[in-house]
């Protein structure tokens, strides 16, 4: 990548100048400003270089380095032209709030002690050496607020609580980093920018509920997770975390990695435990829930990663420091990947409650070319869209859910008056078609049927009787298929149509 030729640069110059005792460099994770990569920031003055070419390498190291100047051609050139020489200044990080995020772009992910040195291993030291009991962990959790960031949003504590409550020799962590809504890439970038935050988490979810093993459970096609997810349970294990009476504590876990192909079923909870097993990933019913008879039947917790990388920060400040961000309903923040027809495209951090005016406008630095917004799309394959008119509705469980949309997992494609709602219904129905594992009627017939309805009405075959009978299959599907991915599969469906019916009617009567 430009990013590695760049770094590759960097060194080969230093080298030449015979500067590295002064200068040291380490490249980090993801900033969040995907828009304007390759990003630099020099320290201490925390200068912030943009859109970085290899050439613009003796630049920076004989102006800014040498001499002290700033490159101005570097600089961002944003709403507050001029204010943006500071990584701390850019309007794009205004409104955010960086607690999953808080150490992606900070540090680098490949060396231990940069995470130590800010605080990290710090909670789960503490458990261990002041000997915490498990139930307070969990009471600590369960007053945060803290819900689940996958999708359903079910509350982090009470699941603890199920899975500590099941008496077993065995049970099992899972990190579900089986990210697979178009669009979306939190988890991708938090565990490239920040593993040994979920390695931490995840030891002490182990020690919570008596848990001695555990996995991440992560794509495939995310070769840098997993390279630094393998480096950071290596270092891990060195520094004592990992591996047999961690910190001389009498407490023992072990951390592996299992691979995800990329179907985006195995992002269901069960059909993940297959997947984890070396099974097909198909989802089986439920109950009993995996906090009962999980993976070979054993008690097993699974959180995804964004849960995983707030629990040692809440553990660290307390429940009433987290409890005190968000919103009534949902507590503390939710990270977004913000992609489409906007001007900043690229990872987010917003406290719950946040309105999706501040996320496009004030964060995204609204539409491309002028041009209008028109809806946004929540939840990917299993959300809905949003209208415009609803664009100051604050983004938690509860609002989105009111509004026929869900949080999901925290993709957010946004999309101007020229996209075509048909369109876009039908993109994510063909998704969903292409991924059912095809164990259940409703899902697999279903939503072929689904898709064959949207293909007459865009080719302007189809009727209004056929939109009805549409409607009533949507509702079909999700009352009786087996799993998630069915029963959400029609949701970009039923929401375009309750906000956008006239251009299904459009498609319809203008082609006869
Ligand atoms: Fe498989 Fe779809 Fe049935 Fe889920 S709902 S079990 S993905 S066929």
């Amino acid at each position: 990548s430009k990013g590695q030729k760049i770094l590759k640069q960097l060194d080969k110059e230093i080298e030449k100048r015979n500067i590295k005792e002064k200068v040291k460099v380490f490249k980090t994770g993801c900033f969040g400003f995907c828009k304007l990569g390759p990003i630099i920031v020099i320290h201490p003055d925390r200068t912030f270089y943009c859109k970085v070419d290899v050439e613009d390498v003796d630049d920076i190291i004989d102006e800014h380095i040498g001499k002290g100047k700033i490159v101005e051609k570097l600089l961002y050139k944003g709403k507050d032209e001029g204010n943006n020489k500071r990584i701390d200044d850019l309007e794009f990080f205004n409104d955010q709030q960086r607690i999953a995020l808080r150490n992606c772009g900070v540090i680098n992910p490949e060396d231990i002690f940069e995470y130590i040195a800010i605080n990290g291993y710090m909670s789960l030291s503490k458990i261990l050496t002041e000997k915490k009991s498990p139930d307070d962990i969990i009471n600590e959790i369960s007053e945060s607020g803290l819900r689940g960031r996958g999708g359903g949003g079910f509350p982090t504590g009470k699941k603890w609580q199920f899975a500590k409550s099941y008496e077993n020799e065995d049970k099992f962590i899972i990190c579900n980093a089986d990210e697979g809504d178009p669009g979306a890439f939190m988890d991708r970038s938090i565990l490239e920018g920040d593993p040994h935050s979920i390695i931490e988490a995840m030891i002490i979810a182990g020690y919570t509920i008596g848990a001695k093993q555990g996995y991440v459970y992560v794509r495939a096609e995310y070769p840098i997770a997993v390279e630094r997810l393998e480096i950071a349970i290596d270092q891990a294990k060195k520094a004592g975390f990992l591996g047999k009476s961690i910190l001389n504590s009498g407490v023992d876990f072990e951390l592996g990695i299992r691979l995800g192909a990329g179907a985006f079923v195995c992002g269901e909870e069960t059909a993940l435990l297959q997947s984890v097993m070396g099974m097909r990933g198909e989802p089986r019913p439920r109950p009993p829930f995996p906090a009962e008879a999980g993976l070979w039947e054993k008690p097993t917790l699974n959180n995804n990663v964004e849960t995983y990388a707030n629990i040692p920060i809440i553990l660290e400040k307390g429940s009433n420091w987290y409890n005190q961000i968000g919103s009534e309903d949902s507590k503390g923040t939710k990270v977004f990947a913000l992609a489409g027809q906007i001007k900043n495209t690229g990872l987010i951090e917003v406290p719950m409650g946040t309105t999706l005016r501040t996320i496009i406008y004030d964060i995204g630095g609204g539409i491309h070319d002028q041009k209008e917004f028109k809806a946004v799309q929540t939840g990917g394959p299993s959300g809905g869209c949003i209208p415009a008119s609803l664009i100051d509705t604050p983004i938690d469980f509860k609002s989105l859910s009111d509004i026929g949309s869900m949080m999901g997992s925290g993709g957010l494609i946004v999309m101007d008056e020229t996209d075509c709602m048909v369109d876009i219904s039908r993109f994510y129905l063909e998704f969903a078609q292409d991924e059912s594992c095809g164990k259940c009627v409703p899902c697999r017939v279903g939503t072929k049927r689904l898709l064959e309805f949207l293909n007459k009405i865009t080719e302007g075959k189809a009727s209004e009787e056929d939109l009805k009978i549409m409607e009533e299959l949507c509702y079909d599907i999700k009352d009786s298929s087996m799993c998630g991915l069915g029963q959400t599969a029609p949701n970009p469906i039923l929401s375009t149509l309750k906000y956008f019916k006239e251009e299904y009617l459009s498609h319809i009567n203008d082609k006869k």
